[in-house]
């Protein structure tokens, strides 16, 4: 099946989707959205409030900020996809718990199978645990991790660095690296470059870029 079939398949499995109680609360799936074809991906933790009505990822203030960075790198954000690691809001915003995450999980995993980037950009620490379960926020963000057949990079989440301090600061420092992070990226994953290793599961290493 070509891939934008495979895709439509899994957004209709989301979209009909009862294994966990997140659904029972929410007004619509998040599948996720945006071009398929790109190198490079966003991966946020669940929708929230504006997601839930509208069945979109990342349209509140934390997509408008998400959107504002990429411009100053030269995307949009239909040049990139951006999904979530739950597909259903939760209550009142509160954290995925450990069982919806992992009862989710084979819908992310398909959908980046089948998109196959070579950079997923994990925004906050939920994203980046999926990928990388020892992995902490405030020591790994900056830095390149390979995951499988990809590279993640993780990122503060924009929510988070729209509760005011030097988050914000961090997240445009780490978004403004990102295209140089893609090369570098490209260039590890052309050349099978293997990064020494760090414990985790699924990883083989990660790398301080210095950049
Ligand atoms: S959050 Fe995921 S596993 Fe739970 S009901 Fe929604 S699609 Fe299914």
């Amino acid at each position: 099946m070509e891939k934008e079939k495979l895709l439509e398949e899994i957004t209709k499995n989301i979209k009909d989707c009862k294994k966990c109680r997140l659904c029972r609360s929410a007004t619509n799936a998040v599948p996720g959205e945006g071009n398929i074809n790109s190198k490079m991906v966003f991966i946020g933790e669940a929708p929230g409030f504006n997601e839930d009505v509208t069945g979109r990822p990342f349209v509140g203030r934390a997509g408008k900020l998400l959107e504002t960075f990429l411009k100053e790198i030269g995307y949009k954000r239909e040049d990139v996809w951006i999904g979530n690691i739950v597909k259903h809001r939760p209550p009142e915003n509160r954290d995925p718990l450990p069982d919806e995450i992992a009862t989710c999980k084979p819908f992310l995993e398909l959908q980046l199978k089948t998109i196959h980037p070579v950079l997923v950009v994990t925004l906050g620490r939920f994203a980046m645990n999926y990928f990388y379960r020892d992995g902490k926020i405030s020591r790994d963000r900056g830095n390149l991790i390979r995951a499988a057949d990809f590279l993640i990079y993780p990122v503060y989440h924009p929510a988070a660095a729209l509760r005011g301090n030097s988050m914000m600061n961090d997240l445009r420092v780490d978004f403004k690296r990102i295209p140089e992070v893609l090369k570098k990226a490209e260039e590890i994953l052309e050349l099978g470059v293997k990064l020494p290793q760090i414990s985790g599961q699924d990883f083989d290493g990660q790398l301080n870029l210095g950049l």
